[in-house]
């Protein structure tokens, strides 16, 4: 995309955003380039939704990047990212926990995560049902992972246009999030990033309470293909 429209867009992202929410620039299909012109703009956080293609295009980019990883993550997937990754908002499953633990444990490094909720009607999307979660919740103790650090949740609204349908699957989110912060699972301190919002229901996302955005087309534009 042209350079000029991309200050642009990033600029009227920036300002639309409250100060304490966090942007991830979600880069997934975007060339090196365009990841490398909104760098120069001064951009770190950027999201990827597919293991191979953040693999190949990490090493061709600035090393002080926070990749964030947002998409489904297959358990012999979790090799290509986890030497670099940052934050992997998408942990949707034990046995990706236990993977995750065994490749940082490896790697000597403790890695930070969000657990992932299923919030939308949709069935396509991933993550622990909020029934789950508890479940999970309740045995922390017992399958808490030493090179993990859970620094809070991430959720996806159901693909709608029915504002009141998404308004309440993310008021429901945040009230999980609140919930598990005062049960105390979790040190308050870190377990503080609730991960919500897309260019299509940013706002709905700031006002239900996310802390981080994950914002594709407005900054970089409609995706090819
Ligand atoms: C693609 C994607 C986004 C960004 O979507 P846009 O509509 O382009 O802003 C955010 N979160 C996840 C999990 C995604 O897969």
């Amino acid at each position: 995309m042209d350079p000029i429209a991309l200050a642009r867009n990033y600029a009227a992202v920036k300002a639309s955003l409250p100060l304490h929410i966090s942007l991830v620039a979600v880069s997934k299909t975007r060339t090196v380039e365009e990841i490398q012109a909104l760098y120069d703009l001064g951009h770190r956080d950027f999201g990827e939704n597919y293991p191979q293609e953040l693999k190949e295009k990490q090493p061709l980019l600035p090393g002080d990047i926070r990749w964030h990883f947002i998409g489904h993550l297959q358990r012999n997937k979790v090799k290509y990212i986890l030497p670099f990754v940052h934050l992997v908002h998408s942990v949707d499953s034990e046995s990706l926990l236990d993977e995750l633990q065994k490749r940082a444990s490896t790697l000597g490094r403790t890695l930070d995560i969000l657990l992932q909720v299923h919030i939308a009607q949709e069935e396509t999307k991933h993550g622990f049902s909020p029934g789950e979660l508890e479940d999970l919740l309740t045995r922390w103790e017992l399958v808490q992972r030493d090179h993990i650090r859970v620094r809070g949740l991430m959720g996806m609204a159901s693909l709608t246009e029915d504002q009141n349908r998404i308004r309440s699957e993310m008021d429901g989110l945040f009230t999980i999030f609140r919930t598990v912060r005062e049960k105390g699972t979790f040190d308050p301190v870190t377990f503080s990033i609730l991960s919500m919002g897309m260019s299509g229901d940013v706002e709905v996302a700031v006002a239900a309470g996310s802390t981080l955005v994950r914002i594709g087309t407005a900054i970089f534009g409609a995706r090819r293909g």
